[in-house]
This record gives C-alpha cells, structure tokens and sequence, in this order.
C-alpha cells in the first residue's frame, strides 16, 4: 500500500496504491463531502469484470450509483458517447457535488474526464484507472478529452481528479500486451529522470512480468511520483513538461504512419525512445552503452525495437507533421546517460533519416 501526493495547490488530490484496493474505494470516498448520486463510467470489458465491486463498494459507503459502460476502445472517445453519459447524469439527477467515477483504461479515464469537467461547469471526478498505461500516465497530469473526426485529443480540457484509486491486482485480467504497452511508459520514467529506477526495473523485472504485488506497487507510485513531481511545477504544459515526451515524436509518427492498427501506444512508445536514443548517440551526446541500455530493457519487457510495413519517408512526414512541431523544428528530448535528458532543435536532417532508416 502507497500513497502519492499530488500537490497542486487547491487542487491537490492523493493517488491510493496497493492490491485489492478496489473495494474500499467508496470508504476512500466518504471523506469527501459529496451528495450520494453517483455515476459510474466503464468499458464492456473492464465493467464485466470489475463493475459490480464497485457499485457494491460504493453503495456500502451510502452512495447510489449508476453504471454506465461503454464500448471498448478509442472510437468511445467521441462526442455521441459524452452525449449519453449526460443524459445519464442529467436522468439521474447528479448535482454539483455528485461524483463521476472513471472505471478502465485510458479511453475511459479521458471521457469521463471529459464529461465530469464538462456537466454543469465541472462536478468532482474519481479515477480507478485499470490498465498499467492509465495508472501510470493519466493518473498524473489532468488532461481530459474527447476525439473530433478530424483528429485525436482536440477537444479537451486540465481537469484535475479529487482522488486516484489504483489497485494492482485488477492487473491480472489486462491482456499481456497492454501489460508490456504500460511498461513502456514506466521504462521512460527510469530514462528521463531515475537512473536507480531504471536498474530497479531490470533487476525486478522477472518479479515484474510475474505481476508481483508489492514490486507493481513500488513501480507505480515510482513512476506516478516522478510525473507528479515534473506537472507540479509546469501545470499548464510548457517547457519542463516537454521531457515526459521522451520517445513519443517518433511514436506518433509510427502510430499514424501505420493507420493506428499495427502498434498499441506503449509499443510505439518503444521504437521511438531506441530511435530518440539513436538520436541522441549520432548526435554525440550519448555513449553507445545508453543505445544498448535501452534496447535490452525493451526486448526484455517483449516491446518491440522497429517497424516494418513504414518506410522511413512516410515516418519522416509524419515527424513533421506532429501537433508539437513548431515552424518546422522538432523538439528532442534526447539521453545523456540514463536519467538524464537534454532537449535539442537543432538535431540535422541527416541523422534523422539515418535513425528512421535503422528502426524500419
Ligand atoms: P489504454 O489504457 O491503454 O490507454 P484502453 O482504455 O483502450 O487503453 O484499454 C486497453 C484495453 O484493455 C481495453 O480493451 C480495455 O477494455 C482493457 N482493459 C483495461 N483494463 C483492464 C483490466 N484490468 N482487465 C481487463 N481488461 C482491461
Ligand atoms: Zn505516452
């Protein structure tokens, strides 16, 4: 069992860590001074199996809830689905001081995000992300959002959580994949700020892969404490923020370039922090160590260390169109050792099509 402490000023919330906490999120819930309504957002899959702990748990506590789940996946991320969840909301009667709970991974975290900050100017959110991707990243960073036809994330807002309940043992039941998508993020936070962290992980990573309680507590608040401390002080995304994009210019080129079919996010997530290392190496300012440093621990996590089906001009198009490419120049968040990054725009053309060509 682990706490984390967001500190945000007035919004400050904790993140509650441990194995089979799960049922006492509605106890978790009652310091809060909220009405009993509650509403109760899920996925098919994750509501299955998890949803009837949670309205148990929450009715123990005095609450009434109503579980909504809606279909697995990104296409859930759309305008008609926030749509329904406010007309639930509204049918039930939810007040200013009435709950939504988020129960699932990212896709569920990021809509009923969405739709708390949005129903009557914004009502309290809870999150019991379910997907080792969503305890780890969007338990920290408040961002909310839903997809436009025309692209992913556009319309949004920073909505912070009053409380994060993450409990490791619904890990079980997540598809191995998602499992190993997860432990990309958790390997970018021994990259960019944790070096001990980053051994920790290779050390453990038998106990890892095992779904070991204690060890997946120990890596998740590591990780949600190391995006804690970086959104702290750069709430609004500016600079600072930019290191927890570490690998992720060239994830989103591979993520479009290959349709959103071929390649999960984590798994994207992979390839490009080998490319970002390549980078960072051509560039002179990593020793060849780090490039084998963060290839090993890809390959032992079984992500993946190239795309094939993409050729590297189709990625380089896809680079420069990215929604962070400003007049051209890109970004990098590149490696100095292994926790430590440097950020560059003025990394030559040439090296980027050399580290492209290598990872397809
Ligand atoms: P992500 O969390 O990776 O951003 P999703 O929200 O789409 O993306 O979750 C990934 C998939 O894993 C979805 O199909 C979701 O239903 C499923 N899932 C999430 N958590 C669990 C869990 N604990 N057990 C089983 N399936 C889960
Ligand atoms: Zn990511």
């Amino acid at each position: 069992m682990a706490v984390v402490e967001v500190n945000l000023g007035k919004d400050s919330y904790n993140i509650h860590i441990g194995a089979g906490i799960l049922s006492e999120l509605g106890q978790l819930m009652r310091q809060f001074a909220f009405t009993a309504k509650a509403l109760v957002v899920s996925d098919e899959n994750v509501g299955a199996i998890y949803g009837a702990v949670v309205v148990e748990t929450l009715r123990q506590a005095g609450f009434s809830p109503r579980l909504v789940c809606v279909k697995p996946g990104e296409t859930a991320k759309a305008y008609e689905t926030a749509m329904t969840l406010y007309t639930a909301a509204i049918e039930e009667g939810l007040d200013r001081r009435s709950p939504i709970v988020a129960l699932g991974g990212g896709v569920v975290g990021d809509l009923a995000g969405f739709v708390a900050a949005t129903y009557l100017r914004g009502v309290p959110f809870i999150q019991v992300p379910t997907s080792l991707l969503a305890q780890v990243d969007s338990s920290v960073g408040g961002k909310v959002a839903i997809n436009h036809p025309l692209g992913k994330n556009l319309i949004g807002a920073f909505y912070q959580p009053q409380l994060v309940v993450i409990d490791t043992a619904v890990l079980a039941t997540l598809p191995r994949r998602e499992l190993y998508a997860g432990l990309a993020e958790v390997i970018k936070y021994g990259l960019i700020a944790d070096r001990d962290f980053f051994h920790y992980i290779n050390e453990k990573s038998n106990a890892i892969l095992a779904m070991d309680n204690n060890v997946l507590t120990a890596i998740i608040s590591r990780s949600c404490r190391i995006k804690a401390d970086i959104v702290e002080q750069d709430a609004r995304e500016s600079a600072l923020r930019m290191v927890l994009n570490f690998g992720h210019t060239i994830a989103h080129a591979i993520e479009a370039g290959t349709g959103f079919a071929q390649f999960n996010h984590g798994e994207a997530v992979a390839i490009g922090m080998r490319g970002a290392a390549l980078v960072s190496h051509y560039m002179g300012i990593a020793e060849p160590e780090v490039v084998e440093n963060v290839c090993g621990t890809i390959r032992r996590f079984h992500l993946p260390l190239s795309v094939a089906g993409c050729s590297a001009a189709k990625l380089h198009s896809y680079l420069l169109h990215d929604k962070k490419v400003i007049g051209g120049k890109i970004n990098w968040i590149l490696l100095r050792s292994v926790g430590e990054v440097q950020v560059h725009s003025d990394v030559p053309e040439q090296i980027v099509s050399r580290v492209l060509a290598e990872i397809t």
